[in-house]
């Protein structure tokens, strides 16, 4: 059954934020974007078919524990200044749906030398304008936008979700441009069509030229469980990774 990722978020919210403590599983490095800290949090709104966060967005009350955002910054910068890192992320789940957590930890970064990349689905800050509003407050900031299949069918059919819900990963990047804010769209593109691709980049360029000059290509890394995941939904991508060609991501 369809769902509205929207509501979605308030149900997981639930579970996964606790006042301003939100649920994480793991904190790592990894050689993306040329050296960057990572927390993996639990729980998202959208439900991708290629994920390979599934088990702990499938299993937000038994996967993980609570950290304040404090807690995350000081495990951040501990792995950051071991490996001399600028930058710091959210990775794993969706970090948007714990605004106020995610507000507080780029406080924290706000007066160091670090870069965030915000890595998002775009749903909350494409429903929400005073989201990008509040981002727009911190310097240290790039949003990387990541659009989920090429058109709302698409979109639909690779997380399961309203095909209109489509529309708010690209109002996202209306938003966050109208209030200033660093951003870059990134697409999942192993499953599109060329003409799908040629629709995407009339949508992005309605948006703004820069959005497609800047726009990123994503293919599915097929692990062991993505590939289960791909096979129960008789889905199969086009184009995809192995696993071994990954550039070097390490726990
Ligand atoms: S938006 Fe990201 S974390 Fe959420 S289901 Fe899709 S791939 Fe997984």
């Amino acid at each position: 059954m369809v769902y509205d990722p929207v509501l979605l978020s308030k149900s997981i919210q639930r579970l996964v934020i606790s006042g301003s403590q939100r649920k994480y599983y793991r904190f790592r490095g990894g050689r993306w974007y040329g050296g960057i800290a990572t927390a993996d949090c639990v729980g998202c709104n959208l439900r991708c078919v290629f994920c390979w966060g599934s088990y702990a967005r499938d299993n937000p009350a038994r996967k993980g524990r609570f950290y304040t955002p404090s807690q995350v910054f000081r495990r951040l910068d501990k792995i950051a200044r071991k490996r001399r890192y600028r930058f710091l992320r959210i990775s794993g789940n969706e970090p948007t749906i714990s605004r106020d957590h995610l507000l507080s930890l780029l406080e924290f970064i706000e007066y160091t030398n670090y870069t965030f990349i915000l890595e998002t689905n775009g749903i909350l800050i494409g429903y929400d304008k005073t989201y990008a509003k509040a981002l727009s407050k911190f310097r240290n900031l790039h949003v990387r936008v990541s659009i989920k299949g090429a058109t709302p069918e698409e979109f639909s059919k690779l997380t399961g979700a309203i095909p209109e819900a489509f529309e708010l990963q690209l109002q996202s990047l209306r938003n966050l441009l109208d209030y200033g804010v660093s951003v870059h769209p990134a697409v999942m593109l192993s499953f599109s069509s060329r003409k799908g691709i040629d629709y995407l980049v009339t949508r992005l360029n309605d948006v703004d030229r820069e959005m497609v000059e800047e726009l990123e290509e994503e293919y599915v890394f097929l692990y062991p469980h993505v590939v289960e995941q791909l096979r129960k939904a008789g889905i199969w991508p086009k184009k995809a990774f192995e696993p071994d060609n990954i550039p070097g991501e390490y726990i």
